[in-house]
């Protein structure tokens, strides 16, 4: 069994195969750090992240980069506004977005390459365009000739007249043909600048990327992600730069595009009032409901993001945690067999570690076809289902340890890939301890409604609850859980 990719630029899946080894080059836009992150950031993010994890686990060796555009126009505007400097602000809104991403457990990537820490390579790079022709410097900024370039738009599939018709509209007199991009920009009073052959300027957008990835990866790579939106003219652009500079095809191997991500059916957009950032939305909802609502889709699927569907992803997860938490509650009453004489399996165990291990692969079957996370979720309900049934409720059965360890372990696994059911998993001495902690409060607070002292008991759950620890009572006693509900 092997890795199936959705491929933007053949525009059909393949199956993955390195261009060296188990070793995988994988690219994705960062992004520009001039504003808090938004919801389509982390639908990308998410996406990214969840791939790399499982590729990771299937044995690859993913060296992940992401680029930071950390001077454009935007940037430049906005440090205009707030009277901040360009690298001020660039590096407040990144540090804001790893916040943002280590609360939605987002981890993978080995590598944030800053624009600006590249100038030289991005100089190098505009040179080697300009000998071989592929670029022309005109008033102290240089385009690249996209004429020059016959297969410019493969990606895309734009043909060029489509390009002039489009490039019209925006006459500049330093570009030869409307459709040519800027590679360097001449500068311009107020806006910071750095030496070039051409004078002072600063780079443009697409040149940061290929500059970036052909210092780590060389002239070609296997993956190379974004959003949809960057698809034309950014990709697009990336290849013309990259195939003309080094002659080599193709410069990445596989493109992968996520889907777009709506709000209550409409492009998100902070002028249709529906804006949504990453920290609005933690605000409302758990760091785990969110990442779940967003992998509970498959990456190159559109999302709509709306209240009553994060509500339902929420409550979905909820149950297969609940699953997970019942696994571990009952292998921590099982004895283990270490050292002692092999149980024999019954009937039901082998029935249990036979749906176990069907789910299993058929989670991984999923993944395989494109990661195909709705799927793979899909059977972990149907696992669930089965798990409940057994291991709780008037069905209950005793499943041997050995049938509970392979459980656990799988939803480790699962949890890994998809960066859930990890939160709440407390280890070691500092785990124990705070365990024993919430065991002591609970014992407070049942001594408090023996002798009638509500008001204490109350309190006690009350401060519980807003840490996000439920206690349920039942005849059997009491059981204390995360909920993944905002408090
Ligand atoms: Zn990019």
């Amino acid at each position: 069994m092997t890795v199936q990719l959705y491929n933007t630029l053949t525009r059909k899946k393949e199956e993955l195969e390195p261009r060296i080894g188990n070793r995988l080059y994988m690219f994705v836009c960062g992004i520009t750090p001039y504003d808090y992150t938004h919801l389509g950031h982390a639908k990308t993010y998410i996406a990214f992240d969840t791939i790399v994890r499982y590729l990771r686990i299937r044995g690859y060796d993913v060296f992940y980069i992401q680029n930071v555009t950390d001077i454009d126009d935007n940037i430049i505007k906005r440090a205009k506004e707030t009277d901040t400097t360009e690298k001020e602000l660039a590096e407040k809104f990144f540090n804001e977005f790893l916040t943002d991403m280590e609360a939605l457990n987002v981890h993978s990537v080995d590598k944030f390459a800053k624009a600006t820490d590249y100038i030289p390579e991005i100089l190098a790079q505009i040179e080697t365009l300009i000998e071989k022709g592929y670029a022309y410097e005109s008033n102290g900024n240089v385009y690249f000739e996209v004429r020059k370039f016959e297969e410019f738009g493969k990606l895309s599939g734009q043909i060029l007249d489509e390009l002039q018709a489009g490039a019209r509209i925006e006459i500049d007199e330093n570009k030869r043909n409307p459709e040519d991009f800027a590679l360097w920009k001449a500068h311009k009073e107020g806006e910071p600048y750095w030496e070039s052959p051409w004078g002072k300027g600063r780079p443009g957008w697409h040149i940061e990327d290929t500059a970036i990835s052909m210092t780590f990866f060389g002239d070609q790579y296997d993956i190379h992600g974004g959003g949809p939106e960057l698809i034309f003219p950014h990709h697009d652009s990336e290849i013309a730069q990259a195939e003309a500079c080094s002659g080599k095809v193709p410069f990445v191997k596989y493109w992968l595009h996520t889907g777009l991500l709506n709000v209550d059916g409409e492009k998100m957009a902070k002028s249709l009032g529906n804006f949504w950032t990453v920290k609005d939305a933690l605000n409302e909802f758990s760091p785990e409901a969110l990442r779940f609502f967003l992998v509970y889709a498959h990456y190159r699927s559109p999302i709509d993001f709306t209240r009553e569907q994060i509500e339902d992803a929420r409550k979905s997860y909820q149950r297969l945690q609940d699953t997970y938490n019942l696994i571990r509650r009952e292998l921590a009453k099982v004895e283990s067999p270490e050292g002692k004489e092999p149980v024999r399996l019954t009937d039901m165990d082998e029935e249990m570690d036979t749906f176990r291990s069907d789910y299993y692969d058929a989670f991984i079957t999923a993944m395989d076809d494109d990661f195909n996370t709705r799927e793979a979720i899909a059977n972990l309900f149907k696992l669930s289902t089965e798990v409940n049934k057994r291991l709780a409720g008037t069905t209950r059965q005793q499943i041997a340890y050995e049938v509970l360890a392979r459980l656990e372990a799988d939803f480790k696994t699962y949890g890994r890939i998809l960066g859930l059911f990890e939160q709440d998993e407390l280890s070691g001495v500092e785990g124990e301890t705070f365990k024993q902690l919430v065991d002591l409060l609970l014992e407070i607070r049942d001594d408090a409604r023996k002798t009638k002292n509500f008001a204490e008991a109350d309190r006690i759950r009350d401060k519980l609850k807003s840490m996000n620890i439920v206690i349920e009572d039942s005849v059997e006693g009491t059981n204390w859980k995360y909920s993944t509900e905002k408090k």
